[in-house]
């Protein structure tokens, strides 16, 4: 197949300047290449290690056109940036992964019958488009969990419905946040065993590299801690190992992607969701592999040969959530916590501290998975409460 490689010393763009985009900027340039960062949010933390910045609206057709003109090729930090903009950006550079592949994953009702008509198991499920729509959950039993059907992350626009009279006021929340062409997609909530993820990196010749599968806790529907490797039976990690590259390998996508998936107790596995990108729950591979997600994406982005993917430590990841990151800013707890052997402290540079925001990450290194756990747990309990 005849590749055309993007070589150190070009420009990459990228949509979307938060964590995500700040970690694969410095990937980027640690290879030589030069980043430009679109995110209409000036404080957005990637602007930083831009060469070339912009911040009008996403719909600024100048402004994409000027984007366009300065990068030799375009990927994006999260699945919520607009489909017609990489379809427009990709009529002059290459985008990836896809617009196609975009389309179908920013639509959880499109994931979902994508993923389900490839032959995966997914949680059962309905599209509804209108907030009335809510009683066909009775084909689905309770408990049900409703989603927006786009733009919802870390838990956001999603409601548990428990039991019949719960619907009236979700109803109501609905009506309350729809827009015009809302639609919501109502999932059978699983009494999971776990909950386990892993990163599938695709070239554009069709190579994949698989990483360890590992084992997330999330909070309030925010991820909270990622243990690496996943305890569990080496059946279930092959099992998941294929069904995260059949997904990949259907959507024929070409970068680094996640996908999440339930393990139930008689051990089924069924996908939850597949992000195009980077993600928190592969943070560890920044510090306990050899080649971490966000070099993947800039070598998948390149047509460069995709990097190791081995782990050299067991590892957990504890995300820092809101005022916890004065743990690691504010002293003495920020001088313990730089004197922990194994820990590497990660902070995003996010000025503004709010609940329920992404401010860092910790990942706890040790030679086993139990000692690392020990290590994050010893952590948590020490700290109950973020400093003054
Ligand atoms: P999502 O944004 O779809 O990844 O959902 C965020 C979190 O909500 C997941 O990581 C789960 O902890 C929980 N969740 C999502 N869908 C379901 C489901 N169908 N059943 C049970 N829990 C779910």
């Amino acid at each position: 197949m005849n590749v055309t490689i993007i070589d150190p010393g070009a420009t990459l763009g990228v949509l979307g300047g938060g964590q995500l985009g700040a970690m694969f900027a410095t990937a980027a340039r640690r290879m030589g290449y030069g980043v430009a960062v679109w995110d209409p949010h000036a404080e957005a933390p990637a602007h930083r290690l831009a060469d070339y910045s912009l911040t009008q609206p996403f719909s600024d057709v100048a402004a994409r056109k000027d984007f366009a003109r300065h990068v030799h090729a375009v990927t994006y930090e999260w699945e919520n940036v607009p489909g017609e903009l990489c379809e427009q950006l990709e009529l002059e550079v290459p985008v990836r992964p896809s617009s196609r592949v975009l389309r179908v994953i920013q639509d959880r009702i499109e994931q979902k019958t994508f993923l389900q008509t490839h032959g995966l198991n997914v949680p059962a499920f309905y599209g509804i488009s209108l907030p009335e729509e809510l009683d066909r959950q009775a084909v689905l039993g309770y408990p049900l969990i409703c989603k927006t059907a786009t733009a919802g992350y870390d838990g956001k626009g999603q409601w548990k419905i428990s039991r019949v009279e719960d619907c009236a006021v979700v109803q109501e929340d609905l009506i309350r946040t729809m827009r015009p062409g809302s639609r919501w997609i109502l999932e059978e909530f699983l009494l999971f065993e776990r909950e386990v993820s892993i990163l599938v990196v695709r070239s554009i010749d069709g190579t994949m590299r698989t990483y360890p599968l590992v084992e997330n806790i999330h909070e309030d529907g925010m991820l909270r801690q990622t243990t690496v490797p996943a305890d569990v039976p080496a059946a279930v990690t092959q099992q998941a190992v294929m069904m995260a590259r059949s997904a990949v390998q259907a959507l024929d996508g070409v970068g680094v992607f996640c996908v999440e998936l339930f393990l139930m107790g008689d051990g089924r596995l069924l996908v939850n969701e597949v992000a195009p990108r980077p993600h928190n729950s592969g943070h560890y591979s920044l510090d306990a592999c050899t080649v971490s997600q966000f070099e993947q994406q800039v070598r998948a982005l390149c047509g460069q040969p995709l990097g190791e993917v081995r782990l050299l430590s067991p590892a957990v990841m504890l995300n820092l959530i809101g005022d916890e990151v004065l743990f690691a800013t504010v002293s003495p707890a920020n001088q313990e916590l730089l004197c922990e052997p194994g820990a590497v402290v990660h902070l995003y540079g996010k000025r503004a501290i709010r609940p329920k925001r992404k401010m860092g990450h910790i990942t706890f290194l040790a030679s086993t998975c139990a000692e690392a756990l020990a290590k994050a747990a010893a952590f948590r309990s020490r700290h109950p409460q973020p400093p003054q």
